[in-house]
């Protein structure tokens, strides 16, 4: 005998810890499952351990998605100040680190620690270290575990995307809303450092450790902030962002000097030391190591005094316009999310709802949006896990 609940939310994490809560505040019975030993794993690793839990800046642009507007309503709905609120009630301290994006003062299990004790008073039944077996359907939604079966009305999946598979990610979303005939659109990792290939003469790895300010574009999109050389290929928050709209075999382009007039700038300081070699007065508006790197052949050693104005004019128009094709990226080993997923035509934008599947609801990181580096992922989880919460 399948033991009954109004809601069944599949995984404990930030969009189904929010969801749970939710539903449970209205009166729902709610079982929560999860197949890891503990709630919100992904919460405790998050923002290096301080969780970076929205981002005061958070509309709808700041996401990636099939369908751009798909995203208003939740976020609409349940806002960033709505979350912030939540976290001051429970006595959280936070500041905001850079870009509005928030963080604990002290640390992430605060969150996590804030929506199990949401959830404890909202009735919820928590059921950890539950893999599921098997789902279906006939009228209610049938869920079995290694804990026996269960039944529901409602149904949410909340199993997050592909990315850290050593923490227990899985495809598992993707592949209920294929059990139900919903498309799902080719996920891939987001958030995520390039790589370069081993043999490739441009791979960086003389300059591991350096970091720069930089704006980085990829098509129509560009980011201004640091970039850093890895032994691999390259990463920071500008490369972070960037790959979320970077396709396998784009150009990247970097301004290594953003916001200056670099020649102007550069036949300034030549001016001022005529004696200093190129790559001396490069290392006045880069890195050293940068520097040195690039500076061109012809250039080396040479007195600042003795380039030519043409000669300068080319440097300054090449380390603004720095392109690299990267061989690929270090995929979802580290990719802080999964673009693609749960094909946003196949729900409500209101409810999360599946539109052919009544009670079937799809939350999180597993649907197709993603958000910019900066919290603005978490606060989808908040956002749609509220909206099918007031559903389910
Ligand atoms: P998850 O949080 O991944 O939760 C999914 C849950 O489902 C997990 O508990 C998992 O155990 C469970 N599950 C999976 N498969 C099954 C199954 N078959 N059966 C049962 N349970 C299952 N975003 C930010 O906004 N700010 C940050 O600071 C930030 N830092 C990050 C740092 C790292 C290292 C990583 C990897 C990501 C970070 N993110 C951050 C992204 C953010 O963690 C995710 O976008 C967010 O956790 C997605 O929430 P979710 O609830 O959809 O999925």
């Amino acid at each position: 005998q399948a033991t009954r609940f109004d809601a069944i939310v599949i995984g404990a994490g930030a969009a189904g810890l929010m969801c749970a809560m939710s539903a449970g505040r209205r009166g729902r019975s709610v079982l929560l499952i999860d197949h890891a030993e503990k709630a919100g794993k992904k919460i405790l690793i998050s923002g290096g351990g301080r969780c970076n839990f929205t981002n005061l800046h958070t509309a709808p642009d700041r996401f990636v998605s099939a369908n751009r507007h798909f995203a208003i309503s939740a976020l609409k709905r349940y806002t960033q100040h709505d979350f912030i609120a939540l976290v001051r009630r429970h006595g959280i301290a936070y500041h905001e680190k850079k870009l509005g994006q928030l963080f604990c003062d002290d640390s992430a299990r605060d969150i996590v620690g804030m929506l199990l004790r949401e959830c404890d008073e909202a009735g919820v039944r928590l059921a950890l270290e539950t893999p599921v077996t098997r789902i279906a359907r006939d009228g209610l939604f049938r869920v079995e575990t290694s804990r026996g079966p269960f039944e529901s009305e409602s149904l949410v999946i909340a199993t997050g995307g592909l990315s850290i598979p050593k923490m227990g990610a899985t495809g598992f979303g993707y592949r209920i809303a294929e059990q139900f005939g919903l498309k799902v659109l080719p996920t891939r990792a987001g958030l995520v450092p390039f790589t370069f290939a081993e043999a490739d003469p441009r791979n960086f790895k003389d300059l591991a450790g350096v970091s720069c300010e930089a704006s980085v574009r990829c098509g129509g999109t560009a980011f201004d902030e640091a970039i850093l050389f890895t032994h691999r290929g390259i990463s920071g928050p500008a490369i972070l962002q960037i790959s979320s709209y970077w396709r396998d075999g784009d150009t990247v382009e970097i301004d290594m000097l953003p916001g200056l007039d670099a020649a102007e700038h550069l036949k300034r300081l030549a001016a001022e030391r005529p004696k200093a070699e190129v790559k001396t007065v490069l290392s006045e508006v880069l890195p050293r190591r940068l520097a040195h790197r690039v500076t061109p052949a012809g250039l080396d050693g040479r007195p600042a005094g003795q380039v030519r104005e043409r000669e300068w004019s080319g440097l300054a128009e090449d380390l603004r316009h720095w392109r690299i094709t990267p061989a690929g990226t270090e995929g979802y080993r580290t990719a802080e999310v999964t673009l693609g997923g749960v094909d946003t035509s196949e729900l409500s934008s209101k409810t999360l709802e599946a539109r052919r599947v009544p009670g079937l609801f799809f939350i999180g990181e597993v649907v197709d949006v993603t958000g910019w580096l900066g919290g603005y992922n978490f606060q989808w989880a908040w956002s749609s896990g509220y909206c099918a919460g007031q559903f389910a």
